[in-house]
């Protein structure tokens, strides 16, 4: 079976601790290959090397390090298809969201790319005679990346790009269900020449090599995307150093559908909204709020179209539904719904582990909803990351917002109605970062600052022009010079 590396100064090596962990595929339970556990000890080597690389990279022309990233992205379109079946291997969604995540790869590689011909700084009038005010970017140092499992490759892309064109250095710590995906990435940029210790890819376990990231003296960014348990520890940490943190966390985001909606493209919505990726999207809906009047029939529809969901191996080309991540979030998922029953919901559809044929062999949930859920149950106010989503009935909009807000969370939403005053004021009263419009609420577009209200992030946003702050400092300089009259 296949060992895998490390990535740092250049260089691919073993863990320095000389362990290694599984990589297990989701659907099937097949060992993929083993990948570096790495510890403290790889942290600082990565440290070292990235520390060491980053004056010359950051006095590098900025068009030149877009050069790079542009010579990465035609190789990650050249190797697309095979990106996404190893994706999809180790992660499980159904193809095309593989497909899609390498794209994303792609999509945020070029946008991120302009900006080493753009980021454009601020030269604004002075309060004083003869002197140029001017504002501009400048790089943060040595960045420490942790990143979640649902985006293998989406998600590193949207954090390494802006952190490389301006001018940082980087320690890469992925998560540790796909680690296949982020040597991937990594081969393209090496391949098109980044210098050795501009990005360095330390693999490892979360509570070993993640923690030793945040606490390693000399790195001066920690940009998370991942739970809002440890985002919130990771927040406690880094200030004490004067580590800047950049969270995107988690969520428990709700669909609204007003009683004048149409119901077939609620549906679809919602159905994309809720099974999507099997749910584990930090913008997945994990409650559908609806008007009583058209509860019923809602409902209805929404069962009807569960029930007929595919579940497989998200390789096949018919499958709808793949695994989830791993046996820990499958037995979470069905603890989650068990205890919601213990509380009074009423399983609707689903609402266990298939384990039938060779399903049982992967981490396959059943699609569910629930019903007879008031606001407070656990099960509408905490993530459960997975195909599970609750149906509450509400009497009106003003009720619905307040069921809306009435969590810790505050990352995505989205409303069904054809009258645009209504959308318009639930617009204005809902708490999320991200809002949909007759739209289901899936994830952003690269094009829009992304991040989340309250417990979803610390108002950071990723995405757009609004990711550079992130990962820069301003600078402001004046310039005084001698007046006109030095000429005469
Ligand atoms: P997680 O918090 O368990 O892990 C995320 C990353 O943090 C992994 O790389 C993990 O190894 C690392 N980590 C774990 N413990 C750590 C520690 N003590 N110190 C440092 N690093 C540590 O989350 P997950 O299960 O991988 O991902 C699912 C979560 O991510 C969900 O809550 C989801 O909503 C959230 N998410 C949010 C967004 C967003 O943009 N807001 C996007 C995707 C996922």
């Amino acid at each position: 079976m296949n060992k895998y590396q490390n990535f740092i100064n250049g260089e691919w090596l073993d863990p320095l601790t000389g362990k290694w962990i599984e990589n297990i595929n989701p659907a099937t339970g097949e060992l993929i290959g083993y990948y570096p556990r790495s510890g403290k000890e790889d942290i600082a080597m990565a440290r070292d090397a990235a520390k060491k690389a980053f004056k010359a990279w950051k006095n590098m022309p900025a068009p030149e390090r877009a050069e790079i990233i542009y010579k990465a992205i035609d190789y990650y379109k050249a190797n697309k298809e095979n990106f996404a079946v190893e994706l999809c291997n180790e992660m499980g969604k159904v193809f095309n969201e593989c497909l899609g995540d390498v794209q994303e790869l792609i999509d945020m590689g070029n946008f991120c790319a302009g900006e080493g011909r753009r980021n454009l700084g601020m030269i604004t009038p002075s309060d004083s005679a003869n002197r140029l005010a001017m504002s501009y970017r400048e790089p943060l140092g040595v960045v420490g990346i942790i990143t979640p499992w649902n985006y293998p490759v989406g998600m590193p892309a949207w954090k390494v790009f802006p952190a490389l064109i301006t001018g940082n250095t980087v320690i890469f710590k992925p998560a540790e269900d796909t680690p296949h995906s982020a040597i991937n990435m990594i081969k393209g940029l090496e391949q098109a020449g980044i210098p050795k210790g501009v990005l360095n890819l330390v693999i490892g376990i979360g509570n070993e090599a993640g923690e030793a990231l945040v606490e390693q003296e000399g790195v001066n960014l920690i940009s998370f995307t991942g739970s809002t348990k440890v985002g919130t520890r990771i927040a406690e940490k880094c200030p004490s150093q004067y580590k800047r943190v950049a969270l995107e966390m988690g969520g428990k985001n709700s669909v609204i559908v007003l009683k004048d909606a149409d119901l077939d493209l609620a549906v679809a919505g919602i159905m994309k909204s809720v099974f999507a990726t099997s749910g584990q999207r930090c913008a997945s809906a994990g409650k559908i709020i609806v008007e009583k009047e058209i509860s019923g029939e809602l409902t209805e529809r929404l069962i009807n179209a569960a029930n007929k969901l595919k579940l497989g191996k998200g390789i096949d080309p018919e499958t709808e539904l793949g695994p989830v991540i791993n046996k820990v979030r499958l037995k979470n998922i069905e603890a989650d719904v068990n205890h919601a029953v213990e509380q009074g919901a009423n399983i609707l559809c689903g609402g266990k582990i298939a384990d039938e044929g060779e399903l049982k062999n992967g981490n396959f949930f059943l699609p569910t909803f629930l019903n007879n859920i008031s606001p407070d149950m656990e099960i509408a106010q905490k993530e459960t990351f997975g195909p599970v989503a609750s149906i509450i009935t509400v009497n009106g909009p003003k009720e619905a917002i307040e069921v809306v807000n009435n969590v810790q969370y505050g990352l995505t939403g989205a409303v069904f109605t054809q009258d645009i005053d209504k959308a318009m004021i639930i617009r204005d009263e809902i708490e999320v970062g991200v809002f949909f419009i007759n739209a289901a609420c899936v994830g952003g577009e690269l094009s829009t600052p992304f991040g989340g209200f309250k417990a979803s992030g610390n108002g950071k946003r990723e995405g757009s022009h609004a990711m550079l702050d992130i990962y820069t400092e301003w600078k402001s300089v004046y310039i005084q010079h001698r007046s006109y009259d030095y000429l005469k």
